[in-house]
């Protein structure tokens, strides 16, 4: 008897259930010029003095491999920025290939078969598949309808296999940020349960209502993992970097089986980073800002919205008697694309819009988002 293709596939991979995301996107390819509040990336593109830096390096013949770990002159940089930012020396940074490759590399290093993972529903859907392909379990502890971190229905869903609680703050898909008085609940509980917390922290510089900065778990805990990158905050998600800071063990772990994964970031982009992190994004920000305030505005009257204070998503619920697909592929035979909660969640109540586009689109979305509801 001879196998045929279909034998071939192990089933890690057949464990991995990306049926949500892949019906939106046969969807999409029905459509010719969509007004597309679906993409989870900036409009805007990498600073010029960034794409300078990157093409010298490319001329300059910096195209071999790095460090695993990264360039020095990017890991003592991000080391000094987190110190500060934390109020301890946060030790050696790994730079990653997007915080993608990141969390790859902490479920790795960290979750043994059967182990579990908190989530937060709704949750960036990489958790649940990456924890699922490293044979964990992905344990969903529901935020709705408020988005608030729900730290009662946490403590109750630990179980003497829970290793990892997963953080993302402020959130891909509702745009809620984790206020100081959340996070120090979040840490209480790793801290009675000896829980690593993985703080998955890419949308840190889209903050709208929040001077102070971002309140991260690593401030008042050792045992986080933090995970942050230039994807969304230099409009580089092609560029694939990322880094992660934390327990220097877990660290040591994750340069390990990156030496064996990914190898290194981008050599070139690495070198580019170093000059894009003296880049002022905050003109972006406060347009971002701008168009959060319009967005919600215009749906808050038609629609149940929380009002996001970060990121540059916005999660509202579908209208009464609608499930969240149904509503979509409404919204998608009236040329809007936006995504259906059930990717990011166990629930199809709410839609995920993404405001990272131009005002003449999203305008034009949220008049026929409006009228649809
Ligand atoms: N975490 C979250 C919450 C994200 O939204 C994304 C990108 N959509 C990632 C991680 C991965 O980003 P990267 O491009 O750095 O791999």
């Amino acid at each position: 008897m001879s196998r045929s293709p279909a034998d071939f596939v192990s089933h890690r991979a057949l464990g991995v259930d990306a049926s949500g995301i892949r019906k939106v996107f046969d969807l999409a390819a029905k459509l010719k010029d969509p007004i597309n509040l679906s993409i989870g990336l900036p409009d805007f593109d990498v600073p010029e003095v960034a794409k300078e830096a990157a093409i010298a390096a490319i001329r300059a013949g910096q195209n071999r491999y790095t460090q695993t770990q990264g360039i020095a002159p990017l890991r003592d940089r991000l080391r000094a920025d987190l110190s500060t930012e934390f109020g301890r020396d946060v030790g050696d940074v790994l730079v990653t290939s997007g915080v993608a490759g990141g969390l790859l590399l902490a479920i790795m290093a960290t979750i043994d078969p059967g182990d579990e993972v908190l989530c937060i529903d709704p949750y960036f859907v990489m958790y649940k598949h990456m924890v699922t392909m490293a044979g964990g379990k992905a344990v969903m502890v529901s935020s709705y309808p408020d988005f608030k971190f729900p730290a009662r229905d946490v403590e109750a869903a630990i179980t003497p296999k829970t290793k990892l609680l997963m953080l993302n703050s402020p959130s891909n898909p509702t745009g809620i940020t984790m206020t100081e008085a959340e996070v120090k609940a979040a840490v209480e509980i790793a801290r009675k349960h000896d829980l690593l917390i993985i703080s998955d922290e890419i949308y840190e510089p889209f903050l709208y209502d929040m001077p102070r900065g971002l309140p991260s778990a690593a401030r008042y805990y050792d045992n986080t993992l933090v995970l942050r990158g230039f994807s969304k905050s230099h409009a580089m998600t092609g560029w694939r970097l990322g880094y992660a800071a934390g327990p220097q063990t877990i660290l040591a772990q994750m340069t390990k089986l990156q030496q064996y994964t990914f190898v290194c970031a981008p050599s070139a982009f690495q070198i580019a980073a170093v000059t894009a992190i003296d880049v002022s994004m905050q003109q972006h920000v406060d347009d971002y800002r701008r168009k959060r305030d319009f967005v919600y505005d215009g749906l808050s009257g038609k629609f149940d919205v929380v009002r996001p204070d970060g990121a540059f998503y916005i999660f509202p619920k579908a209208p009464a008697g609608l499930t969240a697909s149904e509503f979509v592929t409404k919204a998608i035979d009236h040329n809007v694309l936006i995504i259906p909660g059930n990717v990011f969640s166990d629930r199809d109540s709410h839609f995920r819009i993404s405001y990272a586009t131009t005002d003449e689109k999203l305008k034009q979305g949220c008049e026929v988002l409006r009228s649809l509801a």
